[in-house]
């Protein structure tokens, strides 16, 4: 998506060797306009098929997400890593180990938010090594119910979540794909 590759451009800052920091309009400050777009790109994918939820993680997942169920006009769940008073029963949970912060958490969605009946869309921010979205999966599967398919909005195709998805045929849309970070630049994948 070209908008988003060139917003990358202007504002993304790369950390490291495989770290991109976007915080001034997706992780942090977040643009609006660019969610819209974004979500309506998910729903462009996704619209043929019979989606009933969409399904993120907190919190960086829930903008991308909550643009996405406005195009769908469908709700939107997020996984909460921190247990509460309110969240403590009736859970399904699944360990994620987190790509930048190098800790696992516990994710969890209270069981009444997702059933056998519904066909689920998945959405984060990012795409590394996978764990995220497989945790999700997990979840998914411990629900019964369907994965329709998985919306990324920046993959790092040199990270092996891709391949781990692909390997199960699960349908994945990317909006920007970044191949490589050279000498602090990005260099998106051609597709
Ligand atoms: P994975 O579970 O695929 O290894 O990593 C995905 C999660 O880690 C995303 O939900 C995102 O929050 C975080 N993440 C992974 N790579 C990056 C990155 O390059 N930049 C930022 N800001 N977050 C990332």
């Amino acid at each position: 998506m070209k908008l988003l590759e060139t917003r990358i451009q202007q504002d993304g800052q790369v950390l490291g060797a495989d770290v991109l920091k976007v915080d001034s309009f997706l992780n942090h400050q977040i643009d609006p306009d660019l969610m819209a777009a974004l979500g309506q790109a998910f729903y462009d994918s996704f619209k043929d098929a019979p989606i009933t939820k969409i399904l993120t993680v907190e919190s960086s997942g829930i903008a991308p997400a909550l643009a996405t169920g406005m195009a769908f006009h469908l709700p939107v769940v997020f996984a909460r890593k921190h247990k509460s008073l309110t969240l403590k029963d009736n859970l399904y949970t699944a360990e994620v180990y987190s790509f930048t912060k190098k800790t696992t958490n516990q994710i969890s969605i209270s069981t009444k938010f997702l059933s056998a009946d519904d066909t689920v869309l998945i959405i984060d921010d990012f795409l590394a090594n996978g764990q995220a979205v497989e945790g999700l999966i997990d979840i998914i599967g411990q629900a019964g119910a369907t994965l329709a398919g998985v919306g990324i909005v920046i993959e790092k195709t040199f990270q092996k979540g891709r391949k781990l998805l692909d390997d199960r045929h699960i349908k994945v849309t990317s909006l920007a794909r970044i191949q490589a970070f050279e000498d602090g630049q990005v260099v998106f994948a051609q597709d």
